[in-house]
């Protein structure tokens, strides 16, 4: 299907594009019994690149179990509702993101693990974006989903202060993950899935975009 990112059997990343050269999408973790989504777009992803994708994999809306959102910034959020009425999933998402998420059923800190699917996964708490704002890391595979964590060079998403920005993109460097999953195309990387290298040194180039802010 088109727009679809593969990443493993069990894991997908669904693509709604925006505007040329952008877009938002939902991960899938696609577990044997239970499916688990990162993020959820805007108001009209579900029905329209969400739901025709589970139909193509053969999967059913209502196994979707639980929803995690990155943080609560409208292009990952906005399909909750929808979502949650199709498939009665809980919704959990930081504990400081928690007053801006208001269908969020359930709030996690620093450390929590939070199963999707068949993966486990742990929350990295990486403020910058925004206050709560969160990765997921699965260690079993070292996949980093970063959500808006890595913003390149759009330095106006650094809304919590360079600080703090900073010291988040060293803490999951120090993770050292195999592959990270952005949200959307960040520049200078032009695309929104890494490996190897490819990580570090977006990492590095943005902490560059950061530190040049007055
Ligand atoms: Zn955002």
């Amino acid at each position: 299907m088109e727009g679809i990112l593969k990443i493993a059997d069990d894991l997908y990343f669904v693509r709604h594009p925006v505007r040329p050269g952008w877009f938002c999408g939902i991960t899938v973790v696609a577990g044997s019994e239970k499916l688990g989504l990162i993020d959820t777009g805007y108001e009209n992803t579900p029905e329209e690149y969400l739901f025709p994708f589970l139909k193509e994999l053969g999967r059913d809306v209502k196994e979707i179990s639980v929803i995690y959102n990155t943080h609560g910034d409208g292009d990952h959020i906005e399909g909750n509702d929808v979502i949650k009425k199709a498939a009665n999933a809980t919704i959990v998402c930081h504990e400081q993101e928690a007053d801006v998420i208001p269908s969020a059923d359930e709030t996690v800190t620093d450390g929590d693990s939070i199963t999707l699917g068949d993966r486990v996964f742990t929350v990295v708490h990486c403020p910058g974006h925004r206050q709560g704002n969160t990765c997921l890391f699965d260690k079993s595979s070292s996949l980093l989903v970063t959500g808006d964590t890595i913003v390149g060079t759009r330095s106006e998403l650094i809304r919590v202060g360079k600080e703090p920005y900073i010291a988040s993109l060293k803490k999951i460097a120090a993770l050292s993950p195999a592959a990270v999953l952005m949200s959307h195309p960040f520049d200078p990387a032009g695309k929104n899935f890494l490996k190897g290298k490819e990580i570090d040194e977006m990492i590095q180039a943005s902490i560059k975009v950061a530190e040049s802010i007055s």
